[in-house]
C-alpha cells in the first residue's frame, strides 16, 4: 500500500500585517513536525503568476491538498482551477463566526449547483480554508487533522477497491524542521513530497524558501466559479477590454487576465449567476463569499440612504465608462454589450451590499 500524505499549503497575506503573519507562523509551526503532512508556504495565491516558483510547486502537487489563504474558499478554489490546479471541492467544517450566529434563524439554503462545472478534474480533493475564520491556530490545526483523516480513509478505500502498484513522486518544496526552529516562514532549506503521479520514477525537486516566497506583483482579474456559470456569455459581451474568451469547447474563460482594469469589478455586476469573483475586492459578495450567506443578510438600504441607490447595471456601466475614458476611448454608456435580460432583473442583495460598502466608504467613518 502506498504511503499517504496530505499537502498543506499556506498562502500568505499580501501585506506584512503582524497579526496575520503571527497566525500564519503559528499554524505552520504547529503542523510542520507532524507525520503524514507536507507543509509549504507560498505568497498570496491570487498574485502568483505562471512563472512563479510557488505556482510551479502548486502544479506539482498531485494528491489531496489543503490550501489556507486570506481569500474566501470559493474564490481560492476557482483561482486554483483557473491555474490548472484542479480537484474536487473538499468540504470543510470551518465556518465564519458570523455564519454560526445566523445558523438557527432564516439561514439561506444553499442553491444546488447549476453551472457547467470544471473540466479535466483529477481524482483528488482540494480543501480551501479561510484564514479570516478564526484568530486561533488551533482551530485550523484541528480541521487539518480532520481532513487528513478523511483523506487517508478515502485513499485506503481507493487502494482497497483497485489495488495498484504503489508509486511515489517526490516533487516540490515544503518547510522542514530546520525552518521551524528558525521562524517557520523563513526557512532556508526545503524539501517536498507529493503522492500519486504516473511513471513510477522518484524525482526530487527542491526549491529554496526564497524562491517560493519571492514577492509577486499584485494582480487584478476576474475569476469564474464554474459551479455557477451557465456559459451565457453576457460577460464577454459586456467587457470591452478583451479579458474574456472561449476555449476549444466553447466554454467561457478568462483568457487575458492582466487586461482587466485594476480595482474595477464591473462585469461581476452583470453576471446573472454571481459566478464572477474579484477575490481582492472589498465587498464579500464580489470577493467570493458563499452566495447564500450574502442572501441571508437583511439590510434595508432604502431606509438607510433615503432610496438613493444605484442599480447594479448602472454602476457597472459607470465603472466600464470610467475605464474606457482612462484608456483614451469614448464612453459607451448603455449602448454596447448590455445583457438584455438584465434590464428587468430585480437587484439582488449582492448589489445592495456593495452599495452599502461604497456608501460607508464615502462617509469616511
Ligand atoms: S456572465 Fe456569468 S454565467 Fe454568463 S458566461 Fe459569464 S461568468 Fe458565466
Ligand atoms: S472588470 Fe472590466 S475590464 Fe475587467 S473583465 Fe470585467 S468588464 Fe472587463
Amino acid at each position: 500500500m502506498s504511503r499517504h500524505r496530505l499537502t498543506v499549503v499556506l498562502s500568505q497575506s499580501q501585506g506584512k500585517n503582524p497579526a496575520k503573519r503571527g497566525l500564519e507562523e503559528s499554524i505552520v509551526a504547529a503542523l510542520i513536525m507532524e507525520g503524514g503532512l507536507d507543509v509549504s508556504v507560498v505568497p498570496h495565491l491570487y498574485d502568483i503568476g505562471p512563472d512563479h516558483t510557488g505556482r510551479l510547486f502548486l502544479e506539482s502537487v498531485t494528491g489531496d491538498m489543503v490550501l489556507l489563504s486570506w481569500l474566501f474558499p470559493r474564490a481560492a478554489f476557482w483561482v486554483l482551477d483557473r491555474d490548472g490546479i484542479k480537484g474536487h471541492w473538499g468540504e470543510t467544517l470551518l465556518k465564519p463566526a458570523a455564519a454560526d450566529d445566523d445558523e438557527d434563524e432564516d439561514a439561506a439554503e444553499p442553491e444546488p449547483p447549476k453551472g457547467i462545472g470544471a473540466v479535466n478534474v483529477p481524482e483528488r480533493h482540494i480543501y480551501c480554508l479561510d484564514l479570516r475564520d478564526s484568530n486561533s491556530h488551533d482551530v485550523f490545526v484541528e480541521e487539518i487533522h480532520r481532513i487528513a483523516a478523511e483523506s487517508k480513509t478515502r485513499h485506503e478505500q481507493k487502494q482497497h477497491s483497485a489495488p495498484v502498484k504503489p508509486m511515489l513522486v517526490e516533487l516540490g518544496t515544503n518547510l522542514t524542521a530546520h525552518a521551524a526552529g528558525n521562524g517557520a516562514l523563513n526557512g532556508t532549506h526545503n524539501g517536498a513530497v507529493a503522492d500519486g503521479a504516473s511513471n513510477g520514477h522518484v524525482t526530487e525537486v527542491k526549491f529554496t524558501a526564497d524562491q517560493l516566497l519571492q514577492p509577486p506583483n499584485r494582480r487584478w482579474y476576474p475569476v469564474i466559479d464554474y459551479s455557477r456559470c451557465t456559459n451565457c456569455m453576457e460577460c464577454i459581451d459586456f467587457c470591452l477590454f478583451g479579458v474574456y474568451g472561449v476555449d476549444g469547447q466553447d466554454r467561457i474563460l478568462v483568457e487575458n487576465q492582466d487586461n482587466c482594469k485594476k480595482g474595477c469589478p464591473a462585469c461581476s455586476r452583470v453576471c446573472p449567476e454571481q459566478a464572477i469573483m474579484f477575490p481582492d475586492y472589498k465587498t464579500p459578495a464580489i470577493a467570493g463569499a458563499p452566495v447564500g450567506a450574502i442572501g441571508s443578510l437583511k439590510i434595508d438600504l432604502s431606509r438607510l440612504f433615503g432610496g438613493d441607490l444605484k442599480d447594479a447595471l448602472g454602476q457597472a456601466v459607470e465603472e466600464r465608462d470610467r475605464e474606457l475614458v482612462n484608456d483614451g476611448r469614448d464612453a459607451v454608456g448603455m449602448s454596447v454589450g448590455i445583457p438584455k435580460r438584465q434590464a428587468d432583473k430585480p437587484q439582488g442583495p449582492k448589489d445592495d451590499l456593495d452599495t452599502l460598502m461604497d456608501a460607508l466608504d464615502g462617509l469616511e467613518l
